[in-house]
């Protein structure tokens, strides 16, 4: 599954209203596998999606951190813009 298959099956998820909270973990789980082939460093358990700040360059059009080295989450690894923008 490329990249922008998994971006667009997790937006579907999440736009579903009763979409369980597995199903949506399967998606996030599904995109991050993929996304850890691009950021290696980054593990799997560690990319956080914003919820609030669009990114145009994103696949899946919201800011992407790395929790464990950015915890603050002031870094896309995509556009290094902040998730707090100050
Ligand atoms: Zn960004």
């Amino acid at each position: 599954m490329d990249l922008k298959r998994a971006a667009k099956r997790r937006a579907k998820a999440l736009a579903k209203a009763d979409a369980s909270q597995q199903e949506l973990g399967r998606q996030d789980y599904a995109l991050a596998e993929i996304l850890h082939k691009i950021y290696p460093t980054v593990s799997v358990f560690d990319f956080v999606i914003s919820q609030y700040h669009e990114c145009a360059k994103s696949p899946v059009g919201m800011c992407i951190y790395d929790n464990l080295n950015d915890s603050m989450l002031d870094d896309c690894l995509i556009c290094h813009q902040p998730e707090v923008r100050k």
